[in-house]
């Protein structure tokens, strides 16, 4: 029982648990599990999320911006640390970031932080949300992580979004 008790406070304080929607009037239909894809060459380890470019971003749990990054597969991209500083979650290819973010500022879920597009390696035809979340070691590096499959999690949020 105490066993249980203690389970259930770990996971109430998981910030995975409660993902908000990082887009606007996401549908069921539009998510596909795509975390176990091999992507040029490389295990994909996220969620692409197709949607118009300039579709606002929201961020997924409160927390930290943690890093600004533009890298070559990734294009324009976002780290967030939750609060407790267990998981990063990850936006890449987006088109750009909301007006005024920066490093070290502190978001809700919710906040606009970016929108769609499809910088870095993505098809300019096909612009996406690149979603991923990792978790963090004890070292709370941004740029490394336990990777983790937030699909289930992303369902959730959409169901608990309407
Ligand atoms: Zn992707």
């Amino acid at each position: 029982m105490r066993m249980l008790a203690a389970m259930l406070i770990v996971w109430l304080t998981q910030s995975l648990a409660h993902l908000g929607s990082p887009l606007e009037e996401l549908k069921l239909s539009d998510l596909r599990d795509t975390f176990n894809e091999v992507h040029n060459g490389h295990p994909h380890e996220a969620i692409d999320i197709m949607a118009p470019r300039g579709t606002p971003v929201h961020a997924v749990v409160p927390g930290t911006i943690r890093k600004l990054f533009l890298s070559k597969a990734g294009g324009i991209t976002i780290y967030e640390f939750d609060e407790p500083g267990q998981y990063c979650y990850y936006y890449a290819h987006l088109d750009r970031y909301a007006d005024g973010l920066h490093e070290g500022m502190r978001v809700e879920r919710g906040d606009i932080i970016a929108y769609v597009g499809s910088t870095g390696d993505a098809d300019a035809r096909a612009p996406h949300l690149h979603f991923a979340v990792f978790e963090l070691s004890a070292a709370r590096e941004w740029w490394k992580g336990e990777p983790i499959d937030p699909y289930t999690n992303l369902i959730e949020a959409v169901r608990n979004s309407r």
